[in-house]
């Protein structure tokens, strides 16, 4: 019916998130409005965690935090067993807050400062994702400085582009993040790090893109990685236990989409990775995968009220709502599709095509052009689909507008994750 399980209708016609009412969530918390539904974010986990325990048996689902990152979702993401990826001090220090094990952590990025590197050790994080040999050098001192050996997996361009629909192996060494193999450099980092009295090189890691629909990429860059564990083992002793395949997997935002079913992506992938280590004679490494959108986004959905409409006769209507880039920026960047109801009926025909514009100043403030859409009025509540990721995470308070509350639905009950900003918050750091 929709894009989503986490959405339904109710008796009265409306749509539900978790089992609560949209329209009734707006009335009661106010818009533009994030609902997450729970029990969707925990079957997604325990997909996740059901599929690599069945395809492959020795795993970690690490969430990738950059999707939706707040408290109450790293509680929820601790609950279900699932490890973490972070990319920044202030997510790790969000994964503090709640006292999430350091053993399921992953430290990404391709430039932390010395203060997040500081952060991750003092915190006794097990895997920090090292991407270049300037980092490798400031964490081996680090850890020197502390006493310890610091845990590190290297981020690794495999050489497979799988941003766009067919996917292409090329160079791709153009690229911020990691270390090419067909450089050397990937080896090389290997080799010093191996050298070093405080760094303990535990895996490698790669990720290949977002939105992925294919599997055939990931099978490719898996079996590019166990080529490489193979080489490393072969020509220099020295076995890398772990192996990190990233996320990227693609979700149904609209109803045309159609993903690859998680189930096969792992039953795929662990066959890859287990021949591969057969026809190598090697151990099988420790599997880790990353997936953010694919636990996030569809369990989500963003609130608003609609207010003043335009219409320019033979070019296009304009509908616009309570809030816009400031709280997603994704058709802005990068000319992301969602599907838009009405709250109220959701399952009426879809009777006009709408630009759905936002209120800040800027033109290109769009959630979408040529949004379907059933009749509304000034005031009424429509839902955009499918927002539960990269859109609390990337928000902001462009035009000083305070970011949205999001609320967090289980079983038809709502409670607040994240309040709603005030005014007051937004002058807060001003002198
Ligand atoms: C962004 C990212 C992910 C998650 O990507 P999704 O498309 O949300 O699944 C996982 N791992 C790394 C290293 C990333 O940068």
């Amino acid at each position: 019916m929709f894009v989503s399980d986490s959405l339904n209708v109710n008796a009265q016609g409306h749509l539900t998130v978790g089992g609560a009412d949209a329209v009734t969530l707006a009335q009661e918390y106010g818009t533009p409005l994030y609902v997450m539904d729970e029990m969707g974010i925990r079957e997604n986990c325990r997909q996740f965690k059901a599929s690599i325990d069945r395809y492959y048996g020795r795993g970690l689902v690490c969430y990738a935090s950059k999707a939706f990152c707040c408290k109450e979702m790293y509680r929820i993401i601790k609950s279900e067993g699932l490890g973490i990826d972070v990319v920044s001090g202030g997510e790790l220090y969000t994964a503090q807050g709640v006292a999430f094990p350091a053993d399921r952590i992953v430290f990404h990025g391709n430039n932390k400062t010395r203060q997040e590197l500081e952060m991750a050790l003092d915190y006794g994080v097990t895997r920090i994702v090292v991407d270049n040999l300037d980092e490798l050098a400031a964490l081996n001192q680090l850890a020197g400085e502390r006493g310890v050996k610091a845990g590190i997996m290297f981020r690794i361009k495999p050489g497979i582009d799988a941003h766009t629909h067919s996917f292409i192996q090329t160079g791709q060494i153009d690229s911020k993040f990691g270390l090419a193999l067909e450089t050397g450099e990937a080896m090389e980092a290997v080799r010093e790090a191996i050298k070093l009295q405080h760094i303990e090189l535990v895996g490698l890691h790669c990720h290949i893109g977002s939105q992925i629909f294919d599997i055939a990429p990931f099978e490719l860059a898996a079996q590019v990685m166990i080529d490489f564990l193979y080489r490393i083992q072969s020509e220099l002793g020295y076995t890398v236990k772990e192996l990190n395949l990233g996320g990227g997997f693609g979700v149904k935002y609209l109803s045309t989409d159609e993903p690859a079913p998680y189930d096969a992506y792992m039953e795929r992938v662990s066959a890859v990775v287990r021949s591969q280590c057969a026809r190598l004679g090697m151990a099988e490494p420790f599997v880790l995968i990353e997936p953010g959108r694919a636990i996030a986004a569809p369990t989500g959905v963003t609130l608003y009220t609609v207010g003043n409409r335009k219409d320019i006769p033979g070019v296009r209507s304009y509908l616009a709502i309570d809030g816009g880039m400031g709280d997603n920026p994704r058709y802005a960047l990068y000319q992301s599709a969602y599907e838009i109801v009405a709250a109220a009926h959701p399952l009426g025909e879809k009777t006009q095509q709408v630009t759905v514009a936002g209120k800040c100043c800027e033109s290109g403030d769009l959630i979408g052009e040529g949004m379907a859409l059933q009749p509304v009025q000034p005031g009424d509540i429509v839902a955009v689909l499918a927002t539960g990721a990269y859109n609390y995470s990337m928000s902001s308070n462009y035009n000083r507008i305070p970011r949205p509350a999001v609320v967090m639905v289980r079983d038809g009950q709502a409670r607040i994750a994240v309040e709603r900003e005030s005014y007051e918050d937004v002058v807060r750091n001003d002198r």
